[in-house]
């Protein structure tokens, strides 16, 4: 890193970051120009972070060369992670794009919830995704049927022969869950509740961890460090909108660049969820695909099997008419899309 002085920073100042890094394990050089003393530090910021330094007295700014998020880094790992499940199914690297689908909350009625399963597995899907906590905004809202939504999940997905997807909110329910699910997904409201992210990284099974709504992008992937520094490397993460200043036609804004952001910085698997990203029906397939353009390793979709009368979310979620005709659709065209990149990379190498 490279601290930039202050201009008026006493040479005692300046020793006394000098002494630090060093004390710490780092290279040191420095150059004293008219205006600032600037110091070029080489060593581990484990050790001596750049916020503990700018509290020093007479540090300006400190200017970080390698990114904090050290096991999520490209740098460290340039190869893309690919997660493996038991029946074979694959995400990331150059498999073919994978779809996760259902309601956003697992409800009393469970047929309803199978029609939804068997036409995910009718068209295709790998995984079959459906809340049983729910983070509502008002307490008011449906909270989830949790364990019993989750023997629904895991009843569905036997039946179907898809893997199952659920919300984890709190840490306590983690063994309970590890029972039912194939990955647990942290949702946007967690993405820095640090204790949870502490206790899914000490299990191994794979998480979808959710951007926050306001997270950039550098915070999202330190979230996802936090998950793999405790030992679960098996992440996915998950672009699903961000919050902006524009509300009107949106519920939020879906960041269709953070894909490709991503991956350049990051060996992570990253999925698209249009429905959260979006919250309108009529824009899932054209945002799903345009995720599956710039390289996004799979998609989420809110699939209800009577969306008006869904507990939550009925108005981003696809009837199973609706869903059938999306994903046929989505199918072909991330079929073409599969096979051109398959191509292409054949020709690179
Ligand atoms: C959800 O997946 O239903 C959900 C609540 O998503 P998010 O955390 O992205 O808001
Ligand atoms: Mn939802």
């Amino acid at each position: 890193m490279i601290i930039i002085m202050e201009p008026r920073a006493t040479q005692e100042q300046i020793q006394r970051v000098i002494t630090l890094l060093k004390d710490n394990d780092f290279e040191v050089r420095y150059n004293t120009g008219d205006v600032h003393t600037v110091i070029d530090a080489i060593g581990d910021k484990t050790t001596l972070t750049p916020g503990r330094l700018s509290a020093l007295e007479g540090v300006k700014e400190i200017k970080v060369i390698r990114e904090p998020f050290r096991l999520a880094s490209r740098d460290r790992n340039p190869e893309d992670t690919v997660i493996t499940f038991p029946n074979g199914v694959k995400i990331g690297g150059n498999n073919k794009p994978v779809s996760m689908i259902g309601p956003c909350s697992v409800e009393e009625d469970y047929e309803g919830l199978l029609k939804v399963a068997q036409a995910g597995k009718e068209m295709g899907c790998e995984f079959l995704r459906g809340g049983a906590f729910k983070p509502r905004t008002s307490p008011y809202d449906f909270q989830g049927h949790g364990e019993k939504a989750l023997q629904y999940m895991k009843k569905a997905c036997d039946e179907t022969g898809l893997l199952s997807v659920s919300e984890i909110m709190d840490a306590c329910d983690l063994d309970m869950m590890l029972e039912y699910i194939d990955v647990l997904q942290i949702g946007a409201r967690n993405v820095q509740n640090f204790k949870l992210l502490k206790a899914v990284g000490k299990c191994n099974k794979p998480v979808i961890l959710k951007r926050g709504l306001a997270s950039t992008i550098r915070e999202f992937l330190l979230a996802a460090e936090h998950i793999m520094y405790q030992g679960n490397t098996n992440v996915i993460l998950c672009e699903r909108g961000i919050r902006s200043f524009d509300s009107a036609f949106t519920r939020n804004v879906m960041d269709i660049a953070s894909i490709p952001v991503i991956k350049k910085y990051s060996h992570l698997p990253i999925i698209v969820d249009p429905s959260h990203g979006t919250g309108q029906r009529y824009l899932i397939e054209p945002l799903a695909k345009a995720g599956l353009v710039v390289g996004a390793d799979g998609i989420m979709i809110e699939v209800h099997h009577d969306p008006e009368n869904a507990l939550s979310d009925g108005k981003q979620s696809l009837s199973i008419p609706m869903f059938k005709d999306v994903m046929g659709r989505i199918n072909s065209f991330n079929n073409r899309l599969h096979y051109e990149k398959t191509c292409l990379s054949a020709n690179v190498e």
